[in-house]
Order: structure tokens, then sequence, then C-alpha cells
């Protein structure tokens, strides 16, 4: 079938496999999604529901793709970082990058209306979406690192300034002025003493971003009557995937969790 004459034309699509050992991580995010919230009067700063439909998107992603040992979110973006020596796809490049991407696209459209029933799609949202290489773990710890710290500054730049404009009845050029230059713990001193809002009482979700995690769980292990111990045939390693809103900077996480970068 693959004698044509027209076959030759195949030998244009060029390999683009990923260098081996290397840990893939794919992250999309919205495009135009300042626009999309807008149009969609998403709650300002943080509209929960769009978070949590980022998070089934996400979910949907790991379940298909079981190589996928961790997931960050914030705000309209997610990453996925893969397990080193994944094969997945043979891993290649554009396969990989091209089917995460869609795959989170569409269930996030197709689970818009189960979040947010009040405020109908009107159009079509998209993502786009890329793939970096890392080549240890601890370029891998300090991506995750720079993801979390960004939705620490996000977070808290959004919250003083919808603080000022919601509550303090100052105009978004206000509160942006007000704002220049800032350090964090001016930002906190302003939503403390104008708003009485301790920043750290604010739900971690926020603050921290969304952690998904593939935990490896022994599952059914029966006890053996006459020994009383675990038959070995009987364990079953499976995995299960957990949500959290943790922090992922510090040592703590990871070296709960070494299966994630081995
Ligand atoms: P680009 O196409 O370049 O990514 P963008 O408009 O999507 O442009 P981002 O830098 O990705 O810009 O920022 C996403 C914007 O989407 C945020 O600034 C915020 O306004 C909005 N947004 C995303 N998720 C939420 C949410 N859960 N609640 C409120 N606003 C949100
Ligand atoms: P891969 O993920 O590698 O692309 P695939 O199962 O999608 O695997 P393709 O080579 O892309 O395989 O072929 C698509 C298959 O989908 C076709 O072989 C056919 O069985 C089915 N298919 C697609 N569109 C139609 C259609 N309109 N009517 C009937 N069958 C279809
Ligand atoms: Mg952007
Ligand atoms: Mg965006
Ligand atoms: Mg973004
Ligand atoms: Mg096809
Ligand atoms: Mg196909």
């Amino acid at each position: 079938m693959s004698g044509s004459k027209y076959a030759y034309v195949k030998g244009y699509e060029l390999p683009d496999t990923i260098l081996p050992n290397t840990y893939i991580v794919v992250r999309i995010d919205g495009r135009a999604f300042h626009r999309l919230s807008q149009e969609h009067s998403f709650v300002k700063p943080n509209d929960e529901r769009a978070l949590s439909l980022m998070d089934h998107a996400a979910r949907d992603v790991m379940d298909e793709f079981k190589d996928v040992v961790l997931a960050f979110g914030e705000s309209d973006e997610y990453s996925f970082l893969f397990r080193k020596s994944t094969a997945v796809y043979k891993r290649r490049h554009a396969k990989i990058l091209t089917t995460v991407t869609s795959l989170f696209t569409s269930s996030y459209v197709f689970n818009w209306s189960r979040y947010l029933p009040e405020a109908p799609l009107k159009y079509p949202p998209s993502f786009d979406g890329r793939i970096v290489l890392y080549p240890s773990s601890q370029d891998v710890r300090d991506y995750f690192a720079w993801r979390q710290v960004d939705t620490h500054i996000n977070n808290l730049y959004n919250t003083t300034f919808w603080a000022l404009v919601q509550q303090g009845g100052e105009s978004t050029t206000q509160a942006h002025q007000i704002l220049k230059g800032t350090v964090s713990k001016a930002k906190q001193e302003i939503l403390f003493s104008r708003f009485n809002i301790n920043y750290n009482d604010t739900p971690e979700r926020f603050r921290k971003g969304s952690v998904q995690v593939r935990e490896e769980i022994t599952a059914n292990p029966e006890i053996d009557e006459t020994s009383g111990k675990h038959r070995k045939t009987d364990l079953r390693v499976e995995s299960r995937i957990v949500s959290h809103h943790c922090d992922i900077i510090k040592d703590d996480f990871w070296i709960a969790r070494t299966h994630l970068l081995a």
C-alpha cells in the first residue's frame, strides 16, 4: 500500500526524537485568557471554578499519560513532568506536545459547563504548548520552584490590587500606582492595615497553586493465613493521582516522593 509514486513525500517528515534520559516538561498556557476571563465574568483575582476546571483537565491528561508523574497548575497554565525514562510515542516531540495540548484543551471545553454553568462558552478557547528538557533533577526542582514563586508573586499582587479596587474604592489606575515598585512586605502591609487581611490566611490553592502527583500505593495486600505475612504475589503496586496545594520549593515534598525524579 506504501508503493505509490506519491509516497516519497512522507520522507519530508523529519524525525524529531527527544534526547534520551532527560526530563520532559510540557507547559500549556491559555491563549488570551485575560480576555476569556473577562468575557466569562471570572471572579477576580481568583476564580476557583476556573482553577478547578484546569485541575480537572490536567487530571485527564495524567489519566491518559501514565508517565506524567507530577503536574503543577496556576492561573491559565499547567506544567507536566514526564519521568526521565519515558518512551511515550518513542519520545517524538511533536506527537507528545500536540497530543497533550489538544487533550488538555478538549477536556477543558468538554467539562466547562460542569464548573461554570452560569457562563456558557462564547467561543472556543485554546492553549499554547511547549516542551522544555531538563538534564538534571536539580533543574527540574528549580523549574517547579520558579513556577511556584511566580504563583506567589502574581497572587500577592493580584490580591492586593483587587482589594484596593473592590474594597478600597480605588480606580484600577490608582491601584496600579499605589502598588508600583512595592516589595512583598509592603503589599502584605497594605492588605493588613487597610483591609484586615492576613495574606498567609488566604486560601493555599491561590497562594501555592495546584500540585497533582502520582503516588504509588501497594494495593490489596492479602495476608497469608498460615504465615500471617503478606503474600509476595499479591502485592500490586498501583498508582493514583493526589491533589495538593503545598510547597514544592523546599526539600520536604521531594524527599517524601523520591520516585518523582528517579
Ligand atoms: P497569552 O495568550 O500571552 O498567554 P493571556 O491573556 O492568557 O495571554 P497570561 O499571562 O497567560 O495572559 O495570564 C492569564 C490571565 O488570565 C491572568 O492574568 C488573569 O487575568 C486571567 N485568569 C486566568 N485564570 C484565572 C482565574 N482562575 N481567575 C481569574 N482570572 C484568571
Ligand atoms: P494514531 O493515534 O496513531 O493516529 P489512529 O487509530 O488514529 O492512530 P490513523 O492512522 O490516524 O490511526 O487512522 C485513523 C482511523 O480512524 C482510520 O483508520 C479509521 O479507522 C478511523 N476513522 C477516522 N475517521 C473516520 C471516519 N470518518 N469514518 C470511519 N472511520 C474513521
Ligand atoms: Mg503569556
Ligand atoms: Mg495565557
Ligand atoms: Mg498564563
Ligand atoms: Mg490518520
Ligand atoms: Mg490518528
